[in-house]
């Protein structure tokens, strides 16, 4: 545990509040608080404090080397008006793998648990209501050691927790996905299976390309043999025949998506049965077209579960169809498990 001090923000007007959470475009507006937390030999320092700007110098290694880490999460509002995260210490955890793997140094989950607390709770008013809306986390971590010299990790850091309200990311409605043979987002020995920005730097373009094919997302193969499926955009993905769920292994190239974790857990409880394992993007096309392949969905903290309804490549395209009853049914599961309307089993909901 470690002490924060509060710096109070002058808050918005409630109606300039409301005006912006009526249609909350993902990831634009910001709640009136921030945390943040310095580390240099240790963590200290920890302030809630008002959203804006942060003073860095411009030789902070963070802009040279990109040593950044970050996560996403959520906050919900429930129809009693209570307030609850959805697996909080997963992200903690997650965030500490990345910090292991970038060099960097790890929170303790509980001060991270104690950040979230502490931020969600000043700016509650600014969770959403309505189905399909939350409160968007983004913590993060950079290196602000200003120095150019790369000759081992950066004696300083800060780590940052901003909050924005936000609605459902494609609507819930069915997306298209451009399989890009050319790209690649990680490579064996890399670091495709941190959360670190750098992965994101270089997706940008291959998302532009997918757009100038007619698509919504980029489907992500293998770096070797580019015939495995990875993930989507920033989701894993699940391959679904008749009652059973496939999802691509963890093979360190990935990142093990929260909820993907989730639902391999309440495939379980609902009697899916659920695999681990490689997935070529021949089959997918095969299966999805002999119907053998009866529903395909991505999932991820900011888009949920999405269905995905055509996929293109640079030999084609195919249709699956979309959004199918398993998906609909683990969507219903989760969304309840969230807001309250289902049993949370694995203790998953923390209430603020
Ligand atoms: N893959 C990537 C590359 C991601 O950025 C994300 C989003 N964090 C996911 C998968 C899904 O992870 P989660 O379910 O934890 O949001």
């Amino acid at each position: 545990m470690i002490t924060f001090s509060t710096i109070p923000a002058e808050r918005r007007p409630a109606r300039e509040r409301e005006r912006l959470l009526a249609d909350p475009v993902f990831g634009q507006v910001f709640t009136d608080h921030m945390v943040t937390v310095k580390w240099s030999s240790g963590w200290h320092d920890a302030r809630l404090e008002p959203y804006g700007p942060l003073a860095l110098e411009p030789s902070a290694q963070v802009f040279h080397y990109g040593q950044e880490i970050f996560e996403g999460m959520k906050a919900f509002r429930r129809a009693d008006g209570s307030i609850v995260t959805f697996r909080p210490r997963a992200n903690a955890e997650r965030l500490n793998r990345s910090a292991a793997r970038m060099a960097m140094p790890e929170l303790p989950v509980d001060v991270f648990m104690q950040a979230v607390d502490l931020l969600v709770g000043a700016d509650r008013d600014w969770v959403p209501h309505g189905e399909g809306r939350s409160l968007y986390l983004r913590p993060f971590m950079i290196a602000t050691q200003p120095s150019l010299g790369l000759h081992g990790p950066s004696n300083a850091y800060l780590f940052v927790l901003i909050a924005s309200p936000v609605g459902s990311y494609f609507g819930g409605k069915p997306v298209s996905v451009w399989v890009s043979t050319e790209h690649c987002r990680a490579a064996p020995g890399g670091t495709g299976a941190a959360k670190c920005g750098g992965n994101y730097a270089g997706t940008i373009l291959v998302q532009q390309q997918a757009r100038e094919h007619g698509c919504d997302q980029v489907v992500w193969l293998d770096p070797v043999e580019r015939r495995w499926i990875e993930e989507m955009g920033t989701s894993n993905m699940f391959f679904v025949y008749g009652s059973k769920l496939v999802t691509p292994r963890l093979t360190g190239t990935l990142l093990a998506g929260v909820t993907r974790d989730s639902l391999l857990t309440l495939a379980a409880d609902l009697g899916h049965p659920a695999a681990e394992e490689g997935v070529s993007v021949e089959q997918w096309r095969k299966d999805a077209e002999s119907g053998a392949l009866t529903e395909t969905f991505s999932c991820g903290t900011s888009s949920m579960i999405t269905p995905v309804d055509r996929a293109v490549g640079v030999d084609g395209e195919f249709r699956i169809p979309a959004p199918g009853p398993v998906t609909v049914r683990l969507r219903e599961e989760l969304q309840g498990i969230q807001a309250g309307t289902r049993p949370d089993r694995h203790g998953w909901m923390h209430e603020i």
